[in-house]
């Protein structure tokens, strides 16, 4: 495509847009003008093609589409059906899933779905049988009371959050936490890893119903091989939140037992992290849990979203040509030059290194919170977020740690000797970065000390790095 094509696209939908409210119009180029001169090192974040951003902005948002492909609650669906048939059969031949459900709008919604799925499918519950046997109205008061506590109470057994977890796993300030009996498996105090007797005993202590991996925080691979085998010996669901990582498995850099796809009874996952399409989820399993997946709407979801399905579509069709599987180990290539560099300076990194995309620096060692360094980090035009280390001693809020991951500055282009630049900037800045005090002299956890010439200077350097790797070359909005 023109290079020309992706300038006017976006100069003429921002002029339409401008002409009645300018106001947004300006905040998305200025959104534009924001992602491209900072240093993103977000984990969680990328940056989508702009096919997979220009498939979202259209008449399919117009569109209601309850119901599955071609069994839609809603007339006129045909296109709509096209797209998410389209998205689905990208998603089963990219990932190699017999079924694939295309539409939750999230991450977590996608996780709502996987676990009703496998409550439907694992609890015995005459009154649920009668509900999805579409007999509603026969039901009882006794029935549905027998229903909520049948439902009420199974047990997940998941990663804790402090160990990278995520908050849906089973976590309190989550609609998981009050749903769910949940436990939780940490990983070795010594080595940072997840120690896989430690979680074999604990299911065999608490023998949950869903046994769940997957992580937001963890830098390391996860044997899903074992972890399935666990789930067998005590009967459990097995099922893998690949959100963080779906793009290394999509790019055939977990492969074998890192792969989840041939091990988990089903897979939930975000479409816009390392995997680099629209905002939204997606969940793969098996034909025993497909039909119960497919009732995602209207059991948590509401009407699906045609324009982010279409979206998908596109973003999965490009992570099957080949030079996604290049920049999926690009991305770890990244991370690893990352770990390395900071390491070399000194830096004190949770299991000290990573195999996956994302390195979480424990910056207590540099005698800072994960708060203080965050801040320190952004005045020095490096993006970053804040992060929990295993038994952290500052707790969520502040934390102890700052997780950093390579999806992003990978689709820009950046390499390795780049990412030994990033490591000695982050360093320069956490090393001259000093605690600050409250205002009655005491020690404070949020305010700290950065000479604004040394923010200066490193920001400086840190958008000279970008220089030579801009986003969105082809698009210039004049
Ligand atoms: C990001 C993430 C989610 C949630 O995704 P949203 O799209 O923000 O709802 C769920 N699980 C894991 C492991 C994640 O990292």
């Amino acid at each position: 495509m023109s290079r020309n094509a992706e300038s006017t696209a976006f100069r003429s939908a921002l002029e339409v847009v401008r002409g009645v409210e300018p106001r947004v119009a300006d905040a998305i180029a200025a959104e534009l003008a924001d992602q491209r001169e900072s240093l993103k090192l977000i984990a969680s974040e990328n940056y989508a093609s702009p096919a997979t951003l220009l498939a979202m902005g259209n008449w399919f948002s117009d569109k209601y589409a309850e119901g599955t492909v071609g069994r839609r609650f809603y007339a006129g669906c045909q296109n709509v059906d096209t797209v998410e048939a389209l998205a689905a059969e990208h998603a089963r031949e990219l990932f190699g899933a017999s079924h694939a459900y295309v539409q939750p709008h999230s991450g977590i919604d996608a996780n709502l779905v996987a676990f009703w799925a496998i409550l439907a499918d694992r609890v015995e519950s005459p009154a649920l049988k009668k509900a999805q046997a579409r007999q509603v109205n026969d039901l009882t008061e006794a029935d549905w009371f027998a229903l909520r506590r049948e439902l009420g109470n199974q047990r997940m057994l998941g990663m804790s959050l402090d160990a990278g977890g995520h908050l849906t796993h089973g976590f309190r300030p989550n609609i998981s936490g009050k749903m769910f009996d949940q436990r939780s498996y940490g990983t070795d105090p010594a080595t940072g890893l997840i120690d896989y007797d430690r979680v074999a005993e604990a299911a065999r202590e608490f023998k949950p119903l869903i046994l769940v991996a997957g992580y937001s925080a963890y830098p390391r691979k996860v044997n899903f091989r074992i972890m399935r085998e666990i789930a067998d010996s005590v009967g459990a669901t097995f099922m893998v939140d690949m959100a963080h990582f779906a793009g290394l498995v999509a790019g055939k850099v977990f492969t074998g037992d890192f792969d989840p796809v041939p091990h988990a009874h089903i897979v939930t996952t975000t479409t816009h992290k390392s995997l680099r399409g629209p905002r939204g989820g997606m969940v793969l399993c098996g034909p025993e849990l497909a039909d119960q997946v497919d009732r995602g709407c209207p059991m948590v979801l509401g009407g699906p979203l045609p324009h982010v399905m279409a979206a998908k579509a596109v973003a999965l069709a490009e992570a099957r040509r080949p030079d996604f599987a290049d920049y999926a180990q690009r991305i770890v290539d990244n991370a690893q030059a990352l770990a390395d560099g900071l390491l070399r300076r000194g830096a004190t990194l949770v299991t000290g290194g990573t195999d996956n995309h994302l390195v979480l620096i424990d910056v207590s060692g540099y005698g800072l919170t994960g708060r203080q360094a965050e801040q320190a980090l952004l005045d020095s035009g490096i993006v970053t977020n804040r992060n929990s280390v295993p038994q952290d001693p500052n707790g969520a809020w502040y934390t102890s740690g700052i997780r950093i991951g390579t999806p992003a500055l990978t689709t820009r282009g950046l390499g390795a000797a780049e990412m030994d630049a990033t490591a000695e900037l982050i360093h320069t800045v956490l090393s001259q970065t000093t605690p600050g005090t409250g205002p009655d002299g005491a020690a404070s956890k949020a305010k700290y000390v950065l000479d604004p010439a040394v923010a200066e200077s490193v920001g400086k350097q840190a958008a000279d790095l970008l220089t030579p790797f801009p986003l969105y070359p082809a698009v210039d909005l004049g």
